[in-house]
């Protein structure tokens, strides 16, 4: 309430309290005054008439004593003349004493005729003393007669007198009274009318100003709920989002777990139905995941298509819940118009464990969400310190990437190729390996992927192969006419101008091209027929062989493979790991081997690990073999050492 409009009510209360004390100070003084009149009433009803008739009744009767006194009545004896006078002058003074002590008393004449009564008894007292015992004393009745007898008629006049002046008096006062009672009435009416009146405006007053109130409640609840909710799915915003969590993480005895939820794929709706599509669609996700939150869990909306559900419980629960989130995503979700497909990708953290303010938690569910995008959609990650790690690891590399300190980093390992029946080193396959300052030598299956999604891996390759192809041409003795395997990256090997570029590494280095194999993953046979088919004829045309690199993991089927002009197959590493003891597996080992053969394909086995292996696959026909067993990758001076040593072991039978 304004300032202005409290000192407007405590003025309007106060006018109203003069009003109920000023009027009921008033009907209190009408009160009081209409009982002093009654008061004043009867008072003289009571003094008035009834004592002067006394009086005067008292007089006669003494005269009348007198009088039998005079005629010598013996009962009229002194004795009882004195009596008598005695009450008579009693009966006066009562009169004289009745003094009028109300206002309205106004007949003073009684009280002065009652003293000259009572001077002329005094007087007749006297005349008594001196009479004999017996009666009979006519002198005395003389003076008597001429003292009192007037009085008598005085008197009798006076209570005449009063009570004309009463009956007056009474009408007068009657008169007052009436008037005064309906002077009280007129002010009383007039009183309640005011305060009525004033209540009625008060309440009215009040009434509007409570819904004035109300109404300013609500609009700051409004207000409130606007600046705490997001305006499309009316979930908490980031900003309650954050507060409720810095609430939640100022009290470490609690366990909380922060979901946070990426809708994958979502762009995809606002491309092709329009960002219209895209909010209905969002809203509908917001109310499943609503759906989901229990007591004082929150669910927010952080912005885009990422939603955080802040939960309570561990994080086994943590996790079955974050399932509960996929699963939702298991039925297409249903906006007005459409349906669509959708998957979360979802990053759990805990606190206290994984971070213990919001910028911790909030960046350790973050670096989940990352890891769960990684593997695919519809993905769980808990936040664990590798995550973080591995998150350090590719900004680092993306980094070195972006400024090109990362070919700089770029060393080569080579790991020789043995064929098999014979021991002879037969070449190397070329590995790269990338040396960061800070973080030391990290391995391809690192960084290679991410070479490949921010397109640096062209570079890459064009630097290894070249490299590699220089390193080739320092070999010498048994190996000057040794073979070079270079990888190549789905991505370049899918380049338009892949043949060109080899050729001008070929060209600028001088390698002759049935020196240098390239290794091509079997996925990629897979993507597009035509072109695959034309690139692989225009290598074949230069010379340069190719081998089908992980072999077995692909799509693609011999008799795909027959029809294509590849030259050698590399068997994928995981086929040998259980072979010793996995029968089914050598079945189809030595099956692949036999229908490589039949159809003129060359065989490699990559990941050969022990004597056992290697016995094996020379059993079963492949060709050559990689591995530790010989090998692992070494750098260049070493794998030449390896090369000389080599010569004469291989020279020893191998069985
Ligand atoms: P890949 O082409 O299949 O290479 C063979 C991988 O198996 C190498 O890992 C090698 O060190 C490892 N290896 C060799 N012998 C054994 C063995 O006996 N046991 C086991 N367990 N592993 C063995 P590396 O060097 O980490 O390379 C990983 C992958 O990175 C390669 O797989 C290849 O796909 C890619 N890569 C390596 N160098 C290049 C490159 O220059 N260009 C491109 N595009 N990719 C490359
Ligand atoms: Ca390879
Ligand atoms: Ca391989």
């Amino acid at each position: 309430m304004s300032e202005k409009s409290l000192l407007g009510r405590i003025a309007a209360w106060l006018v109203l309290a003069v009003l109920v004390i000023g009027g009921g100070a008033g009907a209190w003084q009408i009160t009081s005054r209409l009982l002093d009149r009654t008061d004043g009433l009867l008072r003289y009803v009571r003094v008035d008439s009834w004592t002067v008739n006394a009086a005067q009744q008292e007089l006669q009767w003494f005269l009348n004593l007198i009088a039998r006194h005079a005629a010598g009545d013996p009962a009229a004896d002194p004795a009882a003349l004195r009596s008598r006078a005695a009450r008579l002058k009693s009966t006066l003074r009562l009169l004289t004493s009745a003094a009028p002590q109300s206002d309205l008393f106004t007949y003073a004449d009684v009280a002065e005729t009652a003293e000259s009564v009572l001077v002329d008894l005094e007087k007749v007292d006297r005349a008594l003393a001196g009479l004999p015992r017996e009666a009979g004393s006519p002198s005395l009745l003389a003076t008597v007669d001429r003292l009192l007898s007037p009085h008598a008629e005085e008197l009798t006049a006076l209570a005449g007198s009063i009570a004309h002046t009463r009956l007056q008096l009474q009408d007068r006062d009657i008169g007052t009274m009436i008037g005064l009672v309906g002077l009280n009435r007129i002010m009383l009416l007039v009183f309640f009318g005011v305060a009525g009146c004033f209540t009625l405006l008060l309440s009215v007053e009040a009434v509007a100003a409570r819904r004035a109130e109300s109404e300013a409640r609500a609009g700051e609840r409004r207000m409130r709920h606007m600046a705490e909710h997001d305006s499309l799915t009316d979930l908490a915003n980031r900003d309650q989002f954050h507060a409720v969590m810095a609430d939640r993480l100022a009290d470490p005895g609690r366990s909380t777990a922060l979901l946070l939820v990426d809708i994958d794929g979502f762009n995809e709706i606002n491309d092709v139905f329009g960002h219209e599509e895209g909010d209905a669609a969002l809203v509908e996700v917001g109310k499943s995941l609503r759906a989901l939150a229990r007591g004082s869990e929150l669910v927010a909306r952080l912005g885009g298509d990422e939603f955080a559900l802040l939960l309570n419980g561990d994080a086994g629960t943590a996790l079955t819940r974050a399932k509960a989130v996929t699963e939702l995503f298991a039925a297409p979700i249903e906006t007005a118009s459409r349906s669509h497909r959708l998957a979360a990708s979802i990053g759990v953290a805990m606190a206290p464990i994984d971070g213990q303010t919001l910028d911790a938690l909030l960046k350790a569910a973050d670096l989940a969400l990352y890891a769960a995008k990684a593997r695919g959609h519809g993905q769980i990650a808990r936040f664990e310190a590798a995550i973080g790690d591995a998150f350090i690891r590719r900004k680092t590399i993306e980094a070195a990437l972006e400024t090109g300190a990362f070919v700089a980093g770029l060393t080569l390992v080579f790991q020789p190729q043995v064929e098999l029946a014979t021991g002879r080193l037969v070449g190397a396959e070329a590995l790269m390996r990338y040396v960061d300052p800070a973080l030391g030598a990290i391995r391809p299956d690192k960084f290679v992927a991410i070479a490949e999604q921010t397109g640096h891996i062209t570079a890459l390759d064009q630097h290894i192969l070249e490299a590699a192809c220089r390193e080739a041409l320092t070999w010498r003795g048994a190996l000057a006419e040794g073979v070079i395997a270079v990888n190549l990256s789905p991505i370049e090997f899918l380049r338009g101008d892949v043949v060109a570029s080899v050729q001008d590494v070929l060209a600028r280095t001088g390698l002759p091209p049935h020196r240098l194999e390239l290794e091509i993953t079997e996925g990629v046979l897979v993507e597009d027929a035509q072109a695959v088919r034309s690139v692989l004829e225009r290598f074949r045309a230069l010379g340069i062989e190719i081998a089908i690199d992980d072999f077995g993991t692909g799509y693609s089927s011999l008799a795909y493979l027959s029809d294509l002009p590849v030259d050698k197959l590399k068997l994928d590493r995981a086929f040998l790991s259980d072979i010793e003891t996995d029968h089914g597996r050598r079945v189809i080992v030595r099956g692949a081997m036999t229908m490589a053969h039949e159809m003129g394909l060359r065989t490699i086995a990559e990941g050969i690990e022990t004597e056992s292996h290697r016995r094996l696959l020379e059993a079963f026909g492949c060709h050559q073999g990689q591995g530790y067993l010989f090998s692992p990758g070494l750098p260049s001076a070493d794998f030449q050492h390896f090369a000389e040593r080599h010569r004469s072991t291989a020279l020893e039978p191998c069985a």
